[in-house]
């Protein structure tokens, strides 16, 4: 989902993808459209909330089915919101209309106000707003009747849940992290490109606005805790425990931080290229379910991120499918105009259109492929964080020495990290394997759902392989580098052979 939002926003941004209002539509009828549009989900997401937080106020017993619909509310109707925001856009004309009103004058032409783009996929931003509230007052309800929560006390989730304030505040956190750079950046480079056009087409400030990004990338995390309200680990055992687990495996961050979600997530993330920017990330809830030889296998897999270099891995990667991308495009503009094939006029949205599918499937299909990868390799890192000498051990005790650096893989150190896995997997509501076979539609969801990290039941039953034979650990590093390496080389051939057809100076251009 986020990245389908990163790519529709700025695709919502580009001037490219402007549909024109339907024959015969004023700007007003437009705006009126889009407005009865986007309240349909915002109606639908209202009353099934108001129905979650009625039920159980009735009947706190109907819990587990409530919580159940409730799921297939929370996973369906965000797809419907973007859904019809995607529709006013296309089928009303909403970017049109506001392409032909915040209009400002410049020079003697009339020109987009700066960074009225923004404008564009507001409606969407707008419903969700709307849709928060909602979801606060049925997810309140929801966990002041949790079980779970009453029977462990000093469990993070039975803190008291968000003021609905405080879960705005949450949830606007969260989107800003992933969109806040990306939207800006866009905005600002679309702003100056209609305002100072002759200026933006300097090959120094190209390069220059290139150094910008690549900057950001490696300096943004330190803006992270800011952006998501992230704290320091309290004192005591788990922060000494995680903080000798990290100096034994060597692995190099600023801090490890505690992101307060009261309970709403349970998960972990490493962030930052650099030592002097990385920061390890533990929510509440994964803090209070994981033991402590669970937490060292979460930290280990973090730590193998940053160990494997998967991070610098994921902007090599990024920065050379972005150049091969724009020369295979060039190539096929090139190609197309040699045989006098041009776009009719009313399908010029398929200039802006086509690159950005093209760029969302390669994503999904090859972005994906390397992530999995790299998740295989930072679960048998996660498994090493806590493996003795011994490969075929049958359990660890206090005394039990533990390998330094990870370089080792033991039997408990691999079952401990499918613990974690589990036990994560559990909480969180993944799936699970099944006690019965999954049908294949339910696996080609699991898989849609999980395509950067891979179903949490494909994870678990190669970790159990992984204690069943130890040495696997090797063969499966190995052969991840070899398909990393592969994948790099591939793109740099790929980079190479389009240069023979495509002139540089055109695709640094597009760039
Ligand atoms: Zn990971
Ligand atoms: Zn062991």
């Amino acid at each position: 989902m986020p990245i389908l939002l990163i790519l529709l926003t700025i695709a919502a941004l580009l001037p490219t993808s402007r549909f024109a209002r339907p024959d015969g539509f004023t700007r007003l009828d437009s705006a009126v459209a889009t407005l009865v549009t986007m309240a349909v989900p915002v109606l639908l997401t209202a009353l099934a909330c108001r129905w979650v937080a009625r039920t159980l106020a009735r009947d706190p017993a109907a819990r587990p089915r409530v919580a159940l619909r409730y799921r297939w509310v929370r996973r369906r109707l965000p797809g419907v919101t973007l859904l019809a925001a995607v529709g006013s856009i296309v089928g009303w004309g909403w970017s049109d209309t506001v392409a032909a009103t915040a209009v400002v004058e410049s020079g003697g032409r009339w020109l987009l106000a700066p960074f009225a783009e923004l404008l564009m996929p507001l409606p969407y931003f707008l419903a969700l707003a709307v849709n928060w509230v909602g979801h606060h007052a049925a997810e309140r309800a929801l966990h002041a009747t949790s079980e779970a929560a009453r029977q462990t006390p000093d469990d993070p989730a039975e803190a008291e849940f968000w003021t609905l304030a405080g879960y705005l505040n949450f949830q606007v956190r969260q989107l800003a992290l992933p969109l806040g750079l990306v939207v800006g950046v866009t905005a600002l480079n679309q702003t100056l490109a209609r305002f100072a056009p002759e200026w933006m087409a300097l090959p120094a400030v190209q390069l220059g606005g290139l150094a910008a990004a690549v900057a950001a990338f490696i300096g943004f995390p330190r803006l992270v805790p800011l952006v998501l309200g992230l704290e320091p680990l309290p004192p005591g055992p788990t922060r000494d425990r995680l903080h000798a687990t990290a100096a034994r495996l060597r692995v190099r961050f600023t801090r490890i931080l505690l992101w307060p979600t009261r309970g709403l997530m349970v998960n972990a993330l490493v962030l930052g290229v650099i030592p002097q920017a990385r920061y390890v990330v533990f929510t509440d809830r994964l803090l209070g379910t994981l033991t402590p030889a669970e937490l060292d296998a979460v930290l280990g897999h973090e730590a193998g991120h940053v160990k494997h270099g998967h991070l610098w891995l994921y902007l090599a990667f990024l920065m050379l499918s972005t150049v091969f991308l724009a020369a295979l495009g060039a190539a096929g503009e090139q190609a197309l105009e040699a045989r006098h094939w041009r776009l009719p006029a009313d399908y010029a949205w398929a200039l802006g259109v086509v690159p950005l599918a093209a760029t969302g499937v390669w994503l999904f299909v090859v972005f994906g492929w390397l992530s999995r990868a790299c998740e295989r390799q930072a679960d048998v890192f996660g498994a090493r964080a806590g493996s003795c000498p011994d490969p075929y051990c049958l359990a660890h005790d206090a005394a039990t020495p533990l390998v330094e650096r990870g370089r080792g893989l033991c039997r408990t150190g691999a079952t401990n990290m499918m613990a974690a896995l589990d036990r994560v997997g559990e909480t969180a509501g993944h799936d699970r394997p099944g006690r019965h076979r999954p049908t294949l539609r339910r696996r080609a969801q699991a898989w849609l759902r999980a395509w950067q990290h891979g179903p949490m039941s494909y994870r678990i039953e190669f970790l159990m392989h992984l204690a069943d034979d130890p040495s696997l650990g090797d063969r499966s590093d190995r052969a991840a580098f070899r398909a990393k390496l592969g994948l790099l080389a591939a793109l740099l051939v790929g980079i190479g052979a389009l240069s023979l057809i495509v002139d540089w100076s055109d695709i640094a251009h597009s760039l």
